[in-house]
């Protein structure tokens, strides 16, 4: 096996995740924090979960807009009910994706299927669209399979771009991977890089070695570009997110549900959302409050660094 080349430049920033509250669950947010707004496209990822909730007390986020973005579930556990206004209506398990494109506008809702309680474990990502997608139609799929691969006692799950020879079917708008990685004990494997992409490693249960770093659940760790390969290890079982992309170029502002690239560009979307316009249509079968967008005024977006900053 030939040794990892590391160029000086390559990183390793741990990044503490952030509780925050989600419908009354708390989730880690990962991304984005004051030290990372972006890995590639991906600009937001919470981790809800593993937890057993009790009756009615899981997944209830009711009518909200999105615009400028997909939104990216990878279930982990459980089973959430998604519907949006394009008509869309079905229950996400584990091992399946929803990606949902927002494009120009969409509203969506999602809920804990079982009203007597039960497990919930989610990864929910953002990609940030490109300026050449994201003022297009709205769109959603559904990925009930995804390509598997087993080495060393390591299960790898391809969600985004390409890996060990396959290609995910997720429908993704610029160069991006997302991988899941189930390590078994006294496990240790190697995976390449590209070195053009950024990667980060978000540890979703157990602990593990990553590039002889330990990584717990609570903490993204950042690895920066120009790395061809990683090494993992695990003592006991664990499951890491890796995601990784090439440097996105575009200055992207991040607030409430909406990716865009001005405050005013934001803020007219909200504007719109709160007044019912037609841009964001209505979620049929719907039973939950709809979400208000919070007030711009006097908030201060600071974009989201490109590469070179
Ligand atoms: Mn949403």
């Amino acid at each position: 096996m030939p040794e990892a080349t590391v160029l000086p430049s390559a990183v390793l920033e741990r990044i503490p995740t952030r509780t925050v509250d989600v419908g009354g669950l708390p989730v880690r947010r990962a991304l984005p924090t004051r030290a990372r707004r972006l890995v590639g496209a991906w600009c937001f990822l919470d981790q809800a979960g593993p937890v057993q909730v009790a009756p009615g007390a899981g997944i209830h986020v009711g009518p909200h807009p999105h615009i400028g973005l997909q939104t990216f579930t990878w279930m982990l556990d459980g089973e959430v009910m998604h519907r949006d206004s394009l008509g869309s209506e079905l229950v996400i398990r584990a091992g399946q994706i929803n990606l949902m494109t927002a494009g120009h506008g969409i509203v969506h809702t999602e809920e804990s299927l079982d009203q007597t309680g039960g497990a919930i474990h989610a990864a929910q990502l953002w990609i940030a669209l490109p300026e050449s997608r994201r003022h297009g139609p709205a769109a959603f799929d559904h990925y009930p399979e995804l390509p598997l691969h087993t080495q060393d006692g390591v299960t790898l799950t391809l969600l985004a771009g390409q890996a060990f020879g396959a290609e995910a079917p997720t429908r993704i708008y610029s160069p991006l991977i997302g991988m899941d990685i189930a390590m078994t004990p006294g496990s240790r494997t190697e995976l390449p890089l590209a070195p053009d992409f950024e990667h980060a490693v978000l540890c979703l249960r157990g602990s593990a070695s990553v590039e002889g770093h330990e990584c717990v659940p609570g903490e993204l760790i950042y690895l920066g570009a120009q790395r061809t390969q990683i090494t993992l290890s695990a003592t006991q079982d664990a499951q890491l997110l890796l995601i990784g992309g090439a440097p996105f170029q575009e200055d992207v502002l991040l607030w409430w549900n909406f990716v865009g690239r001005s405050t005013e560009e934001l803020s007219h979307a909200a504007t719109q959302w709160n007044a019912g316009d037609s841009r964001f249509g209505t979620v049929a079968g719907n039973h939950l409050p709809r979400l208000v967008a919070p007030s711009l005024e006097g908030v201060q977006l600071r974009p989201t660094p490109t590469a070179s900053t």
